[in-house]
């Protein structure tokens, strides 16, 4: 028999598979609010002007492609710890954190991990309920028996802070616990600043380890705004991981762009820290590739790019605080009796509508309209075109 006779088919993942569903669609009022996608008004993937700038200078200089260092571009490194911890962190000047360029947020992730699996070889991972479902694969692919602590309250459409607050609490000393920075997927409901000092306090009290996940920088509030929760940790004195990402903020999903940083106690723990994480890269795929990196290395080096970036990425963040806000009124103004308000207090791509299977599959079936079957839609895949047609969907399945 073949090697492979009994190998089984695997389910298809939930949100790509979507993806491919859609695409099989005829209906060309079709609308895919499935996957976490940042589409410009015109339906479009935005290439944006800062990244088309620096890749045609770095195009016309013709760079070799000789191999990376395993830990990536020296610069994109420095110039990313900068951004996560401000121009002028007291953790950066001190040597307290060791950056690697990795392949996308869910690299970062990964690589995170693995390192986490031989430092803490006993330690349980807890994760948001909900959060990203690839959190969970991420983490159990690496060896972790995967857990959720409580996270979101369907009533409230906001945290369960109480909740969390108790479940934290409860962890075994040494768990390694996944947040999100901002903009939590799949929810859209992100924790206040009080809220994050408590949950810091709890982190510290009971001995836990935290992974922090930033894969939305800049989407809900500003670049700096929303790092202020990293901001937080760093004054705390603790030791964390963060897993960051451009695939949304540059608008480079594929060229898969991310870095993962462990903050120390000081410079020396850095360089042995670092040792062992560029021992992960290499055996898992050696070094990272050159483009992506060097692209938003060169925005940000550059004050002239790095301002258009800012304005850029604003107008993204600030089209899908349009749609939430257009999106409740048209609600309203087909009479559903539904208060959906819950929308433009989420922040990010995504909320959870509080639809229900049901209602998901007629929105499909009905009108083409593809959403998660969890309720979960992505308010950056809306535009001014599609979002009456969405509305009245909205209308009808409720
Ligand atoms: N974390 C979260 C919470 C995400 O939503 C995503 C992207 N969907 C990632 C990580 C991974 O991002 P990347 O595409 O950069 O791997």
């Amino acid at each position: 028999a073949s090697l492979f006779a009994a190998v089984e088919m695997a389910p298809r993942d939930p949100i790509l598979g979507l993806t491919e569903s859609f695409n099989a669609d005829t209906r060309s009022t079709k609308v895919n609010l499935g996957v976490g996608v940042y589409f410009d008004d015109n339906g479009k993937i935005p290439l944006l002007a800062a990244v088309k700038a620096a890749e045609k200078t770095r195009l016309e200089a013709m760079p070799p492609r000789g191999y990376q260092p395993i830990d990536g571009l020296a610069a994109y490194n420095q110039i990313v710890q900068k951004l996560l911890f401000g121009a002028d962190s007291a953790l950066l000047e001190a040597g307290q954190v060791a950056t690697i360029e990795a392949l996308g947020g869910t690299g970062a992730l990964k690589v995170g991990a693995d390192y986490l699996r031989r430092l803490l070889p006993t330690a349980k991972v807890f994760i948001s309920d909900p959060s990203w479902e690839n959190h969970r694969a991420i983490f159990e692919y690496a060896g972790f028996e995967v857990d959720s602590y409580p996270y979101y309250d369907a009533v409230s459409r906001g945290v369960d802070f109480a909740a969390m607050k108790s479940g934290l609490n409860a962890l075994p000393a040494g768990s390694i616990v996944v947040l999100h920075a901002c903009c939590h997927n799949p929810t859209g409901a992100d924790l206040s600043h009080a809220q994050w000092r408590e949950v810091i306090e709890t982190i510290a009290a009971r001995g836990l380890v935290a992974f922090i996940d930033m894969a939305y920088q800049g989407f809900a509030d500003g670049i700096r705004e929303d790092a202020q929760a990293l901001q937080m940790f760093a004054a705390s004195g603790l030791q964390f991981l963060v897993a960051s990402s451009f695939s949304k903020s540059f608008s480079l999903y594929g060229e898969r762009v991310g870095a993962l940083s462990v903050v120390t106690a000081s410079r020396d723990e850095t360089a042995r820290v670092l040792s062992q994480i560029k021992r992960v890269v290499r055996a898992n795929y050696s070094n990272p590739p050159t483009h992506g990196g060097a692209i938003v290395a060169a925005v940000l080096a550059s004050a002239e790019l790095r301002q258009m970036w800012k304005v850029e990425l604003a107008e993204m963040r600030q089209r899908i605080l349009a749609m939430r806000v257009s999106l409740v009124e048209k609600l309203q103004g087909r009479g559903v009796s539904t208060d959906f308000s819950f929308v433009t207090r989420q922040r990010g791509m995504f909320s959870y509508t509080g639809l229900e299977v049901a209602q998901v599959d007629r929105m499909r079936d009905e009108f083409g309209i593809y959403a998660v079957s969890t309720g979960r839609i992505c308010l950056a895949a809306l535009n001014t075109r599609n979002i009456d047609y969405v509305a009245d969907a909205i209308a009808a399945v409720l």
